[in-house]
């Protein structure tokens, strides 16, 4: 469901965790949740600025 690939996370769901531990050069943050705007598709995290990508894999 959720797979890492050069920095972008793609999810198929809008709302998305964060913690930084995905991001190698973070030290990690608190859990935060964000919600992705589905016209804008993707949102940045604020601690750790990792891409998250909202890809709907049935269309
Ligand atoms: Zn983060």
């Amino acid at each position: 469901m959720i797979k890492s690939e050069n920095n972008i996370i793609k999810v198929s769901s809008l709302k998305v965790s964060c913690d930084g531990e995905n991001n190698n050069s973070s030290e990690g943050h608190p859990l935060i949740w964000l919600q992705i705007d589905e016209e804008v598709g993707y949102i940045f995290c604020p601690y750790c600025e990792q891409k998250f990508v909202f890809e709907d894999k049935y269309t």
